[in-house]
C-alpha cells in the first residue's frame, strides 16, 4: 500500500473503495512519485495525468457496465494497484471507469435496466430515472470532458465478459467507421492481445463504446474477454495477454513485433427485434456465440414473422429471447472474408 493510494482510498484498493460508495473524500487528488497527477472525478472514476508539455494519447478503460462481469473489474484493480506501486508508469492520459458499482454490489448484470443501452445523448435527465440512467448520464459527461482534451490518439476499451460461450473466446466489437487508419492499427494490436475475432458494426447503438466512437471522436472497442464468473472464480492467467496489452498501452510501449495472430473479421448482417410476447428463438438456449447456420434454417419466429437464413456464412451473436419488447433479441453476423474464402 503506497501513501498516495492511502491518501485517496485509505487502506482499500480502488475497487474496494468504489464499491463501498463512501462520500467523496476531502483529498481527491495526489501526485505520484513519477510526477503523474491522480484525480478522483467521481466514485469509480479515476483520472491519471502525466505532467509535462508533450501531447499524449487519451486512453479510457471502462469495466463493470454489467455488474456481474467480474474479470475485467479484477483486471482493472490489478492495473491500478500496479500504477500506485510504480510498477506501471503512466505515460498517457488515462481515465479508469468502474461504471455500475450498485450492480456490482448486487452481483447482478443491472439494478433497473441494461446500462449498455443508455449511452445516448437522447436520454435527458428525469427526476424518476433509474440508477443506470443517472450513472450513464454522468459517465457520458465525464467521458466527453476527458476526450475533449487535445490528444494524439483517443482510445476507449470497454471490457466485458459474455453470458454465453463463444466459438471465439475473446472477441471485440468495433463501432468505428470503416477505413479509419487508427481502427486498422488497433485490429492488429488486439490480435496480439489474443483477441480472435472482431465484429465491425456501423449501426449506431446506445452502447458505451459506440457513444465514445460517435460522439467523442475516439477509436473504441467493446472487448468480450470470456464467460461471466463470480468474484474469486476468475483465473486472471487466462487474461494475461490482454492485461499485458493494456499495461503496454498505458506505458506507451505497444508491441506489434510479436507473432502475428490473424484476427477473423465479421460485420453485422442484420438485427432481429422482439416485436411481441410471441417471439421465440429456434435454436437450443446453450448455442454459443458465433455459431454458423445453414441457408434455410429458421432462427427466430414472432407474430407473422420468421427469420430464415438467406446467405451462406451467417452466424449468431448475443441471442436473448427475454429482452423487453422492442429490443434487439439477436444479431446476425457474416465473415468479411467470405467471398475470398469461397474463391480459394
Ligand atoms: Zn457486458
Amino acid at each position: 500500500m503506497t501513501s498516495a493510494q492511502q491518501k485517496l482510498f485509505g487502506t482499500q484498493s480502488f475497487v474496494e473503495f468504489t464499491l463501498d460508495q463512501k462520500p467523496m473524500v476531502v483529498q481527491s487528488h495526489v501526485v505520484l512519485g513519477n510526477n503523474v497527477r491522480v484525480e478522483l472525478w467521481d466514485n469509480g472514476v479515476l483520472y491519471f495525468h502525466p505532467q509535462g508539455d508533450s501531447l499524449q494519447n487519451s486512453l479510457l478503460l471502462s469495466v463493470g457496465v454489467h455488474g456481474n462481469e467480474t474479470a475485467p473489474i479484477e483486471i482493472i484493480d490489478q492495473l491500478v494497484t500496479d500504477i500506485f506501486a510504480g510498477k506501471i508508469v503512466v505515460k498517457h492520459n488515462l481515465l479508469i471507469v468502474i461504471a455500475n458499482p450498485e450492480a456490482i454490489n448486487a452481483g447482478s448484470r443491472e439494478v433497473d435496466e441494461n446500462m449498455n443501452r443508455l449511452f445516448s445523448s437522447n436520454f435527458t435527465h428525469q427526476t424518476d430515472q433509474s440508477n443506470e440512467r443517472h450513472r450513464s448520464q454522468r459517465l457520458m459527461e465525464l467521458s466527453q470532458g476527458f476526450f475533449n482534451r487535445e490528444a494524439v490518439k483517443k482510445i476507449h476499451y470497454d471490457l466485458h465478459t459474455a453470458i454465453r460461450g463463444s466459438v471465439y473466446t475473446q472477441f471485440a466489437i468495433s463501432p468505428n467507421a470503416i477505413g479509419m487508419s487508427e481502427a486498422d492499427y488497433q485490429y492488429g494490436l488486439l490480435g496480439h492481445w489474443g483477441i480472435q475475432a472482431i465484429l465491425s458494426t456501423q449501426q449506431k447503438s446506445p452502447t458505451y463504446s459506440s457513444f465514445t466512437a460517435n460522439t467523442c471522436g475516439a477509436t473504441s472497442f467493446t472487448l468480450e474477454l470470456g464467460q461471466v464468473k463470480p468474484f474469486g472464480e476468475n483465473d486472471l492467467g487466462e487474461f494475461s495477454a490482454v492485461i499485458e496489452g493494456l499495461a503496454r498501452s498505458i506505458v506507451g510501449d505497444e508491441d506489434l513485433s510479436m507473432i502475428n495472430n490473424p484476427v477473423k473479421r465479421f460485420s453485422v448482417a442484420g438485427e432481429v427485434i422482439k416485436h411481441s410476447e410471441h417471439f421465440r428463438l429456434c435454436f437450443p438456449s446453450d448455442t454459443v456465440n458465433f455459431t454458423e447456420f445453414d441457408i434455410g434454417d429458421v432462427l427466430a419466429t414472432d407474430k407473422g414473422y420468421e427469420y430464415i437464413v438467406a446467405n451462406g456464412g451467417e452466424r449468431i451473436l448475443f441471442p436473448n429471447e427475454n429482452v423487453a419488447i422492442g429490443q434487439r433479441a439477436l444479431v446476425i453476423i457474416r465473415p468479411e472474408d467470405n467471398l475470398t474464402e469461397s474463391i480459394l
